[in-house]
């Protein structure tokens, strides 16, 4: 099954998707990671994906299509996967249509993520990452048993990401409502758009991700 996590930013896609990659065996495809591994490689896609993101800004579209389009062809992407952050705009979901077309495939359910925009600001600006193993804390709602030390590895000192600033966070939240909800209708007419709550905890989240996957 090929699955899309719509979402603004801060909504849980990330999270939720492992969630659903660990329990059926399809790999998260997370265009944001992509792009941080990138970076952290020091690779020219990486330094030229940094200069948007750090403003909050998408990168262009014939650099994300690309890019997806080598990884599906992955053969670990053969019984299904789930997109988590691609596409965010419409030329980036009509190449999509295009290439499954060219693989005899198409997106079989999108699932749209629905959470107010004050949750969203409180849930980024909140947000802390582990550097080492990319695990994710939350400073009022998700603390680690330890301050400053992740749970699951061990490492000292979380880390802010640089686009989960105040000031970037607004920017990237309205990058979301121009460039990314019309997806909303594309997907609708389509037939394939699923709305869930993602204002719930996660196990409520989860167990209609799986309801509007089946
Ligand atoms: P994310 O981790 O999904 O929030 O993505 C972080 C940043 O990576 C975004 O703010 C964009 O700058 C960039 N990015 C990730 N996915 C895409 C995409 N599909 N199109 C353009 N830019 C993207």
């Amino acid at each position: 099954m090929i699955i899309i996590f719509l979402g603004a930013p801060g909504s849980g896609k990330g999270t939720q998707a492992k969630q659903l990659s660990d329990a059926r065996s399809w790999p998260q495809l997370s265009t944001g990671d992509m792009f941080r591994e990138h970076i952290s490689t020091k690779s020219d896609l990486g330094m030229k994906a940094k200069s948007f993101m750090d403003k909050g800004e998408l990168v262009p579209d014939s650099v994300v299509v690309d890019m997806v389009a080598v990884r599906v062809k992955n053969p670990d992407c053969k019984n299904g996967f789930i997109l988590d952050g691609f596409p965010r705009t419409t030329p980036q979901a009509e190449a999509l249509d295009l290439q499954l077309k060219g693989m005899s495939r198409a997106v079989d359910r999108v699932v749209l993520f629905e959470i107010e925009n004050e949750e969203l600001v409180r849930r980024l600006t909140g947000r802390r990452t582990c550097p080492k193993c990319g695990s994710v804390f939350h400073l009022v709602s998700k603390k680690p048993q330890v301050e400053d030390l992740c749970d699951s590895c061990g490492h000292k000192g979380l880390k802010q990401r640089d686009d989960d600033r105040a000031d970037v966070v607004h920017n990237r939240l309205d990058v979301y409502r121009k460039q990314t909800a019309p997806l909303i209708g594309y997907y609708q007419k389509q037939g394939k758009l699923r709305s869930i709550s993602a204002d719930q905890d996660f196990d409520a989240v989860f167990r209609d991700i799986i309801e509007a996957t089946s």
